[in-house]
């Protein structure tokens, strides 16, 4: 089969491998459909392939690193020991994998896993594999298509959990800093669960056109604006009720620290990367009396059914993140795009 493969930092390529076998508890899901993530550039252009391998042992093959974890397809074989699943249903499968049983697994959320979970590496092949099939896999009804059912593996995920987790609700205050694919289901998620201003800010025009189309009232271009000044002036100068970092920067946390009222939440979701230490503004407006959040990628079936439920039945509809499509053969060349940010590129639906 083939698959896209990180040989060392900033190349991917295709390359023919084996199509893998389930081992027990694991499946072969055939895949249908998968994407780039913002999270793939940060294993690609940032983490050698060596410091992935001791953060996630046994992500490496042969070849490199297998790239990708959102993803759609149907089960093309199982493992011993699954019973729930059956060759030919139509799935998806967590980015993050856990193993059920940890203590974290248990009392907080598998992409916290200390028992073995992981990131999915692989999906952007002909073929991948699911381990802890049972908890990690959701499957897709017949009413959600496989572009809806993507963003279930990821970023509606982690943007939702980013205002549940900060407890935003009926009438809140939101900003948001970043409108890339996981900031604009921030915003999603905030109309959704009933906040009262949402505003948006990202320096890319057609993300902020994007943002209005998913619910936000104001946006703000830090190209033309301070957007903590302006925040605190569409706020009577109080802040907002909770501000989601969603990009992973100094400068956009420092500015969702500033733009928060006393008592409300700085809810972070943004991955840091190779960024070694985030400083905090200790000078008011400041992070004291202040709730800081942070959120991964809250993971497992349950989840993914609840977000396949809001797809199902009309809350949420993602689809317009898609703004290109490409074959898995070049794959390359839609991560030079996502990259470059190029083409108002959000996200790449990509097919075998
Ligand atoms: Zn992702
Ligand atoms: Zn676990």
């Amino acid at each position: 089969m083939r698959a896209v493969v990180k040989p060392s930092n900033g190349k991917v390529e295709l390359v023919d491998i084996a199509v893998p076998e389930p081992g027990p508890g694991e499946i072969i899901v055939k895949t249908s459909l998968c994407t780039v993530c913002g999270s793939d550039m940060h294993f690609l252009d940032e983490f050698p392939n060596e410091m992935l391998s001791a953060a996630f042992p046994g992500c490496l093959i042969a070849e490199g690193l297998p790239m990708g974890h959102e993803g759609v397809g149907t089960v093309h074989a199982v493992g011993d020991g699954v019973t729930r699943l059956k060759p030919g249903d139509r799935v998806i499968g967590s980015c993050l994998v856990g193993c059920g049983k940890c203590h974290e697994c248990m009392t907080v959320d598998h992409s916290s896993c200390s028992g073995g979970g992981s990131v999915l590496f692989g999906c952007q092949a002909e073929y991948y594999k699911v381990r802890f099939a049972e908890l990690n896999t959701a499957k897709v009804p017949d009413g959600v298509s496989d572009d809806q059912a993507l963003f279930a593996t990821d970023i509606m995920s982690t943007g939702l959990g980013a205002i549940e987790r900060a407890k935003a609700g009926t009438g809140d205050s939101v900003a948001v800093f970043a409108q890339g694919p996981l900031g604009l289901c921030v915003t999603a998620g905030a109309r959704a669960r009933g906040c009262g201003l949402i505003i948006a800010v990202d320096a890319v025009p057609e993300r902020l056109e994007m943002s209005k189309k998913f619910g936000a009232n104001v946006v703000i271009n830090p190209k033309d604006e301070d957007p903590v000044a302006r925040i605190m002036a569409l706020t009577d100068m109080q802040g907002v009720d909770v501000a989601v970092e969603a990009v992973g920067t100094q400068t956009t946390f420092e500015a969702a620290a500033r733009s928060v009222r006393r008592g409300g939440v700085v809810s972070s979701i943004g991955v840091y990367g190779l960024t070694p230490m985030l400083q905090m503004p200790t000078i008011v407006p400041s992070f004291l009396h202040r709730t800081i959040v942070t959120t991964l990628c809250p993971s497992g079936r349950d989840r993914m059914e609840h977000l396949l439920r809001l797809i199902e039945f009309g809350t949420i509809d993602l689809t317009p993140l898609y703004t290109h499509r490409m074959k898995l053969a070049d794959a390359p060349a839609a991560y030079d795009l996502f990259r470059s940010k190029a083409e108002g590129v959000l996200k790449i639906a990509i097919t075998p």
